[in-house]
């Protein structure tokens, strides 16, 4: 059963340093097998997930956007890029391009999403948890955990699916 919202953060903080070990063991003895479970475990987890019912990861995060993604957005938009990346854009710390304000600019109060055909890719894998090597994105995975309840399902799921 997937947490509400409400519950999410409390679970997320009761399981962090145990995920965090599993995720260190992970990274020490990948089991072969790693890409094609979570493959199974991700789309199990979506086929029963709504987004539509939660964009909490629209809400509270946003994405970074790539060059191409600014440039395609922008043009679906008919914007200059600079005048796109003026209108809703900075850059990070890290000199990423990110949203000036959350929740997102793109997002309409029935969840959905403005420019869905040209989001930006981040949000199109977002949680990221069939990436290939998932192994190399645990840092993320725990960051990711308490935002989306689909993510912290997935990695119990994968708790129990691969124990180390
Ligand atoms: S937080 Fe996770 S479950 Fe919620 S909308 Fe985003 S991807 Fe879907
Ligand atoms: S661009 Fe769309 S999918 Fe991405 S964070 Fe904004 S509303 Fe959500």
């Amino acid at each position: 059963m997937k947490p509400s919202l409400n519950e999410l953060g409390k679970l997320a903080k009761d399981t962090h340093i145990e995920t965090k070990k599993y995720f260190d063991k992970l990274k020490k003895k990948t089991p072969k097998k790693l890409d094609y479970v979570m493959q199974d475990i991700h789309d199990a987890e979506f086929k029963r997930t709504d987004c539509l019912d939660c964009a909490n990861c629209c809400k509270t995060t946003g994405p970074l956007f790539t060059s191409a993604d600014i440039e395609r957005i922008s043009k679906y938009l008919k914007q200059k890029p600079q005048q796109f990346i003026e209108q809703y854009l900075r850059m990070d710390e890290e000199q990423d391009y990110v949203l000036q304000t959350v929740p997102c600019n793109f997002l309409d109060a029935d969840n959905s999403c403005f420019i869905y055909d040209v989001r930006p890719k981040a949000c199109r894998e977002f949680p990221h948890t069939d990436r290939k090597k998932f192994q190399q994105i645990t840092d993320l995975t725990l960051k990711n955990i308490p935002i989306c309840p689909a993510a912290y399902n997935i990695v119990e799921e994968m708790k129990k699916k691969l124990p180390l």
